[in-house]
């Protein structure tokens, strides 16, 4: 009884309103120290070109290998960092790591790889995100054309305009931004109005059989067409069947990403991929 009425409290967001388990709270604890210990990793999932089929660029995925509970997903662990705060010094900590790992790659491969990071709300909406992404990509030498940032609908609802400035800045400085989930949010239409991207992620919920479900069909065809009419390029998650693949090259999307070519991978994992060149067969 104690542990039910002690440990329940409120977060001050609505949204959020929920009585907090014994789970949550180890993993809050726990999460403070997940940096300095080491235990959050980045993945990289493959994005590839529907023209040439070739790897154009990854995204950057976090992991939480906690010692006892084993993987724990972003989507446990992320709304938990949001919560404390800690969420900027991880935010830092991946952007920073990923612009590093990018540009190791770069070098290696000497030709040009793009790098998606995915930002939930509270650090984009620090008043100076802007200037630590251009310092980040300063002291890794990482090229503002090539790194993607990653926003969802309800990132840029929270301050309208700021949010509208800070595209506006990253534009000006060469870096795209991605609207992640797409169609998932609200009120999508007004903000493909207001807001200034580069690119529309289609999500898996529309994605997942595209190749037969006609509603699906329906919804991806026009929502491609709505992004080239705007002269936004496409992005399609999760692609998992051959089915939808070809779906989505008919339709003229310009990448995909999902298991069908490729999981999120470990470091190592990506590098014997790169090696590998492998293509999406055509
Ligand atoms: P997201 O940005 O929409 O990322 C795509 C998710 O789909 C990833 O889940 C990826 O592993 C998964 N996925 C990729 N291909 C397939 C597929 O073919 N089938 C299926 N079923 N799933 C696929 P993951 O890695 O668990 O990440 C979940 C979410 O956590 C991400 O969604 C993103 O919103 C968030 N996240 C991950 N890393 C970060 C980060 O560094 N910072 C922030 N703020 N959020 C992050
Ligand atoms: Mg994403
Ligand atoms: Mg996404
Ligand atoms: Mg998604």
């Amino acid at each position: 009884a104690e542990k039910k009425g002690g440990n329940c409290y409120h977060i001050y967001q609505p949204s959020l309103n929920k009585c907090h388990s014994d789970y949550t709270i180890t993993l809050e604890t726990d999460l403070r120290y997940a940096l300095e210990k080491q235990e959050l990793v980045l993945y990289y999932q493959p994005r590839v070109s529907l023209v040439s089929g070739e790897i154009v660029g990854m995204e950057a995925l976090l992991r939480w290998f906690h010692p006892q509970l084993g993987t724990i997903s972003p989507k446990q662990f992320i709304p938990i960092a949001e919560e404390t705060g800690l969420i900027i010094p991880i935010s830092d900590w991946v952007s920073e790591m990923a612009c590093q790992q990018g540009k190791t790659w770069q070098n290696w491969l000497k030709r040009p790889l793009k790098m998606a990071i995915n930002f939930s709300a509270q650090g984009f909406q620090l008043s100076d995100f802007c200037e630590r992404i251009e310092a980040i990509c300063q002291r890794t030498q990482f090229p503002f054309s090539c790194l993607e940032l990653e926003l969802t609908e309800s990132t840029l609802v929270k301050d309208f305009l700021q949010a509208r400035e800070k595209l506006q800045q990253l534009q000006t400085l060469g870096i795209d931004v991605a609207i992640d989930d797409f169609g998932t949010g609200y009120s999508s239409l007004n903000y493909l109005q207001q807001f200034s991207f580069q690119i529309l992620k289609l999500d898996r919920t529309f994605v997942r059989n595209s190749g037969r479900d006609t509603t699906n069909r329906a919804i991806v065809s026009s929502l491609i067409q709505l992004a080239h009419n705007l002269q936004l390029s496409v992005v399609a998650e999760g692609v998992e069947r051959q089915c939808e693949l070809n779906f989505l090259r008919e339709q003229n999307c310009e990448e995909i990403q999902g298991y069908l070519f490729s999981p999120p991978l470990s470091a190592r994992e990506m590098e014997d991929l790169l090696r590998e060149k492998r293509r999406l067969p055509s």
